[in-house]
């Protein structure tokens, strides 16, 4: 494990420094929040949330961003907060504060990671075990869902009330990173914030439609051909199995699909019965691969990404691969026994 904030979340002090970081910005203040890259539910919901309720609390220079092209999944387009977003060629180069979401390494944040330095202050609500630590400030829970668990809470700290607006951003993280409260760390505490969150009239329904249940036609078609070339690995991970696919540049083109689509396949893939790690290379370049791991309970798949240069949850994680794909598949075999959980 990598050294980093203790595991056992923010301490009081932590909150108190958020707290007055926040409260002691001047009239005028330039605020720029930044989330992962490629980012999903809980990076952009945690963020616009978070950005709303610091708009409510009348602060007027605020930008959000993420590294990478300026590009919203379709089926997040909706987001309340969506016009605090900016290009990141356009943030503030000094803000005086900067907040980070769901990042657990600065290079999770590619271009934007100087913000660390150049800004007065700098902020880091995350909910990764493998956090390193970066940023001055921290926020980072690793017993939270979602980074909108830490999110909402300093909100309430502010004083900032949950409007439907703010519900709607961290609804959608909540249940994202949750897999739709289906995930082990669905705690009565994450039941408690749903409750906050729908009490204020947000519609779970509709939300869950666009979010999760809505695709392109070509997308349901370019899953069925990656779908249909998934290999089971019974003997990999020390006979735990693994099940693997991938999909490359090539097939987004014919079936005239955004990467972003593919986020969702290896929902579809880790649902293989005979295997307990479950893995899918979406290729970003010619010989690059952002590869997605997920595991059922028997390897600790975010020491598998660790050693591999990236990171995430112990049953959720990922990294960037360099190579042919059967060269990223073969370091991911050769880590995977060395990774099985024994305790
Ligand atoms: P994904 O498979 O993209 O849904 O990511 C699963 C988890 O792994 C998330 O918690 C990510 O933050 C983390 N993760 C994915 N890719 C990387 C990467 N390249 N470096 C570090 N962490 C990653
Ligand atoms: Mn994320
Ligand atoms: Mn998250």
């Amino acid at each position: 494990m990598l050294p980093g904030p203790a595991l056992a979340g923010p301490t009081e002090a932590d909150w108190a420094a958020a707290v007055a970081a926040v409260r002691r910005l001047p009239t005028g203040a330039r605020v720029l929040l930044v989330c992962h890259v490629n980012p999903d539910g809980d990076a952009l919901g945690s963020m616009l949330g978070f950005g709303l309720g610091l708009r409510r609390l009348g602060v007027r220079q605020l930008q959000a961003t993420f590294p990478g092209p300026p590009e919203v999944p379709e089926p997040l387009r909706w987001l309340p907060g969506l016009d605090l977003l900016v290009p990141a060629a356009e943030a503030y180069p000094d803000p005086d504060l900067v907040v980070c979401f769901d990042a657990a390494s600065a290079s999770r944040l590619g271009e934007l990671a100087d913000r660390l330095d150049t800004a007065g202050e700098a902020l880091v609500l995350d909910h990764h075990a493998s956090n390193t630590g970066f940023g001055r400030l921290h926020l980072v829970d690793p017993g939270a869902a979602a980074t909108s668990v830490v999110a909402e809470e300093l909100l309430g700290r502010l004083d900032v009330p949950l409007d439907a607006e703010i519900a709607a951003c961290l609804y959608v993280a909540l249940t994202t990173d949750t897999g739709s409260f289906r995930f082990e760390a669905t705690t009565p505490a994450v039941h408690q914030l749903a409750a906050r969150l729908l009490a204020t009239g947000i519609r779970p329904g509709d939300i869950s439609r666009q979010v999760f249940d809505t695709r392109p036609f070509g997308a349901v078609r370019l899953f069925g051909e990656v779908l249909g070339r998934a290999v089971l690995d019974c003997p990999a991970a020390a006979g735990h199995g693994l099940v693997w696919t991938y999909a490359t540049m090539d097939d987004l083109v014919r079936h005239d699909q955004r990467p972003y689509v593919l986020e969702s396949l290896i929902d579809s893939v880790r649902c293989t019965a005979e295997a307990d790690v479950a893995c899918v290379l979406k290729q970003v370049g010619p010989e690059e691969w952002a590869v997605s791991l997920r595991s059922k309970g028997a390897v600790d798949v975010s020491r598998v990404a660790m050693a591999l240069g990236g990171g995430g949850h112990r049953f959720a994680a990922g990294f960037t691969g360099l190579g042919s794909a059967q060269k990223v598949l073969g370091r991911i075999r050769a880590e995977l026994d060395g990774a099985l959980i024994t305790s």
